[in-house]
């Protein structure tokens, strides 16, 4: 593999290898256009780099530090275990690096409304908090079933100003959430921005989705050598639509001796309709946007998914992830509800910080690899987020209540 084209893509049109592009109907090209425009014009200008890093400053919480976690390393017996620490950034997930930046970029387009969906709530308290902060009119769609398990989230949205809309199709979850966003961006596409949540969809959101959540990774960087003088050995994330995990992969790429694991949802094992791991049984396809790896049958129909964390509950992966799963660069496995229950309940008795549900799955695979690496070695483990949202949920399963 060439670090250099892995560190460059996706190309012009949005290609990573065979993956990515822009499957969109003809009245959204234009917009992806304005968009593209836009981001690469902010890119080049040092105000807006300027208003970025001191959003992310001030008003997100960076930088998050790089924690030791001195006793789940030792109750584990091997390598030492780094967390970065997402979960304390404002609204509780690494969801606002993205937020901020895409809401910069629609003030600089003039426009005043924003919509997004959302899947467990995190992206739509996220965008709806930096609407109230720029003073867009902001829509969030959310599947029904979701804002029964998010109640806190819903709560939160609205008093952030945010109309949460239902949507009741399909399972009335994420995907159908995406469906209803990307209906209403036809609608409304010269007056409205859409902020996706996450590293997927057509060009250019997955590329620019990377680029404002790499300061994860370029902190991560830093924060290790300044602390062991040194590289990692491993990287650990979850991988939802990928945001997180690309964000901390990234600027690690072109370091060859560092290894990279993307965790996927195992939900209730590796069988048709019961988890959300793209790359254990799932086949190539096109899915709100992008052509990337997916949960489909034969006909191209997609499946059912499940798991335990609302956000990491979709059928479909980031096309950059294909990519790097080809090249070898990265290896995705995935841990299952009970692994990730488990590791959730580890890392608030050992360590006192109860992770997201989302996260707990990447604190689960370090759980599994870290007693057979060697003391002298070392990972770095995401914390996506905090599990304050999860803790209803996670009492009626692990405590009856
Ligand atoms: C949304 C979310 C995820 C999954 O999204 P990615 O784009 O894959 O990062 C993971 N962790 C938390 C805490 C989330 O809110």
């Amino acid at each position: 593999m060439s670090a250099e084209t892995t560190a460059s893509l996706p190309d012009a049109h949005g290609h990573f290898g065979p993956y990515g592009g822009k499957f969109v109907p003809e009245t959204l090209f234009s917009a992806l256009e304005e968009l593209e425009r836009e981001y690469a014009s902010a890119r080049k200008d040092p105000g807006f780099r300027r208003e970025l890093s001191s959003l992310l400053a001030d008003f997100c919480g960076r930088a998050t530090p790089l924690y030791f976690a001195e006793r789940l390393t030792r109750h584990l017996g091997g390598a030492k275990i780094y967390l970065k620490r997402e979960d304390l950034l404002h609204t509780g997930a690494h969801k606002i690096n993205n937020a901020v930046g895409q809401a910069i970029l629609c003030q600089r387009m003039g426009k005043k409304r924003v919509i997004a969906e959302t899947g467990a709530g995190q992206h739509g308290v996220a965008t709806a908090t930096v609407a109230a902060r720029f003073g867009f009119e902001c829509v969030v769609y959310m599947g029904a079933v979701d804002m029964k398990r998010q109640a806190l989230n819903v709560a939160r949205m609205e008093f952030l100003g945010a109309k949460v809309v239902p949507v009741t199709a399909g399972q009335a979850t994420l995907k159908e959430a995406v469906n209803e966003a990307m209906r209403d961006w036809v609608t409304n596409v010269r007056s409205t921005h859409y902020i996706l949540g996450t590293a997927y969809g057509a060009h250019p959101y997955p590329m620019m989705v990377r680029d404002f959540h790499r300061v994860i990774g370029d902190e991560a960087r830093r924060q290790i050598l300044q602390r062991e003088e040194r590289l990692p050995d491993l990287l650990i994330a979850c991988v939802g639509g990928g945001s997180n995990a690309i964000g901390l992969f990234y600027p690690f790429l072109k370091d060859e001796n560092v290894k990279m694991t993307g965790v996927e949802a195992g939900g209730e094992g590796i069988s048709k309709g019961k988890h959300a791991a793209r790359f254990q049984g799932g086949r190539l396809g096109v899915l709100q946007g992008a052509k990337t790896w997916l949960l489909a049958d034969e006909d191209g129909q997609i499946e059912a998914t499940h798991s335990v964390s609302a956000g990491l509950d979709y059928a479909a992966v980031g096309p950059e992830h294909c990519y790097l799963r080809d090249l070898g660069r990265v290896q995705y496995d995935y841990a299952t509800d009970a692994q990730a229950l488990a590791a959730f309940r580890t890392l608030s008795e050992i360590e006192g910080i109860i992770p997201a549900l989302e996260s707990a799955h990447a604190v689960a695979q370090a759980i599994k690899v870290a007693p057979a690496m060697g003391s002298d070695e070392i990972i770095i483990v995401n914390l996506s987020g905090r599990g304050d949202k999860d803790v209803a949920q996670a009492a009626e399963m692990l405590l009856n209540k």
